[in-house]
């Protein structure tokens, strides 16, 4: 994944440090190329948020979102939630990407907003700008981004459960365009409870920015699946189908190597032709997409086809006594080979504690 990236942020790039070149949020995703065009004189440079390319012009509307998220940050909001806010109107950053926890603490950090001009990270002096936050209003918000108290606790002790990281996907409906409605559609996360109640959730924050209406328990749905799951892989008749989805392939390692090579050279190109300004970004993000989909689809055959290798039986009664003492990890690895995602609809008997089948929609390999 370090070489897909590359073109877009080359190491020897800076882009911690506060200077007015580059104080601007965008920068760290743009091409060498586009910062290198900025750090010499004229041509186009990535704006800062809430100044026009000049940085000189305050773009008001951009100047309101500022100082609306200023304002929740200092009456105590988290950065998290105003983030997940952010996401759900559909504000971007100058980019055109939308915000990060990153991104917005980069920008929120910045001088520049009080009218501050900085060199290598220093405060020195006034800028020839219009500041956004007067230079009290600012110190007080750096005051509370720096308090180690806010620091969000590292996702050490995430436990991993049978469904996480992928299995299951929300299917809270969302206001699509006109009257199509759409799903959430974004994974969902393990949530251990106080209560000792596992539970999976669709998670407004980070890292997923869901819709965060959905909660199933887990122990009830984990039983459903398992038994579900092991049904498949009794048949005889799926068993042959996933054999030949894995056989028309024609898997060698070198192939497959060769196959990686290729994607990761067109990404490489493709960054290259986006820093030379020879295609869009819009086009580069199109490539990468693409790319990362075929990367995809090849590791996944490389995957089904050990799986499918290391069958541990292949009747219901095999599979099921192999099920109770299995490794978590070979037990997900067993779903895998059958499952490809469950989506999870919203509960429509509230307080129901027993599982309803009628909120979920498998989705078989
Ligand atoms: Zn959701």
């Amino acid at each position: 994944m370090g070489r897909v990236r590359a073109p877009l942020a080359p190491p020897q790039v800076k882009v911690r440090a506060w200077s007015t070149a580059d104080a601007c949020v965008g920068i760290s995703a743009a091409p060498a190329g586009e910062i290198n065009r900025e750090k010499g004189n004229g041509g186009s440079r990535v704006r800062c948020y809430g100044y026009d390319e000049t940085g000189r012009q305050v773009i008001e509307a951009e100047a309101a979102v500022i100082r609306e998220v200023v304002q929740r940050v200092l009456d105590g909001e988290s950065m998290r939630s105003t983030v997940a806010d952010l996401r759900k109107r559909e504000i971007t950053t100058s980019a055109g990407r939308p915000w990060t926890q990153q991104s917005l603490s980069r920008l929120l950090r910045n001088p520049r907003l009080a009218g501050l001009k900085t060199y290598l990270g220093e405060v020195v002096g006034q800028g020839e700008w219009k500041p956004i936050l007067d230079e009290s209003t600012h110190g007080k918000l750096l005051e509370i981004l720096d308090d180690p108290s806010r620091k969000q606790p590292a996702a050490t002790n995430v436990r991993k459960y049978l469904l996480s990281g992928g299995f299951l996907e929300c299917g809270f409906p969302v206001e699509g365009d006109g009257d199509e409605v759409r799903r959430c559609g974004k994974s969902l996360y393990t949530q251990p409870s106080n209560s000792g109640k596992r539970g999976y959730v669709c998670r407004s924050g980070s890292p997923s920015y869901g819709c965060g209406r959905i909660r199933i328990a887990a122990a009830s749905l984990e039983d459903e699946v398992a038994t579900r799951a092991l049904a498949r892989l009794a048949s005889p008749k799926v068993r042959a189908r996933l054999e030949a989805a894995v056989g028309s392939a024609t898997l060698t390692d070198e192939h497959i190597a060769r196959a990686l090579e290729a994607i990761d050279e067109r990404l490489a190109e493709a960054g290259q032709a986006y820093a030379k300004r020879e295609i869009s970004l819009v086009t580069l993000k199109a490539i990468e997409d693409e790319a990362r989909q075929e990367r995809r689809s090849l590791q996944e055959t490389l995957a089904q086809a050990a799986r499918l290798q290391s069958l541990p039986a292949t009747t219901p009664e095999g599979l099921a006594a192999w099920w109770v003492d299995a490794p978590l990890e070979r037990r997900r690895e067993l779903l895998a080979l059958v499952l490809d995602r469950i989506i999870v609809k919203p509960a429509t008997q509230p307080g129901k504690t027993q599982l309803d089948a009628e909120r979920l929609e498998f989705v078989w390999k």
